[in-house]
């Protein structure tokens, strides 16, 4: 019985360090290694952060269309980073997400 309890007490404390992140479509929690990070760089360059390290404000979508049509309607990254946002960022992330389902 005590090692059962140990073990949970040793996985909600892993669980805890899980960086969580909103999805800007669906705007549900999910781990921030589940989400595509877009990023604004300080220039006020938008791209695409596939290895989450680049500098700048961040905002994180599910790998999914459906939440990707969510934002784009919804204008949510302009709203994430207080500003107009190109369509070609929408574009960029419509082609990323086509390329990691064909993966
Ligand atoms: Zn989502």
């Amino acid at each position: 019985m005590h090692a059962v309890r140990k073990t949970r007490e040793a996985n909600a404390i892993v669980h805890k360090k899980i960086p969580m992140r909103q999805c800007v479509g669906c705007r549900e929690m999910k781990p921030k290694k589940e989400l595509i990070r877009i990023v604004r760089a300080p220039d006020g360059a938008i791209s695409l952060d596939f290895k989450g390290k680049a500098p700048g404000r961040g905002a994180y979508l599910c790998p999914s269309a459906a939440c990707l049509q969510k934002a784009r309607k919804a204008k949510a990254l302009s709203h994430a980073f207080e500003g107009p946002v190109p369509e070609e960022i929408y574009d960029a992330l419509l082609g990323q997400l086509e390329a990691e389902s064909d993966a």
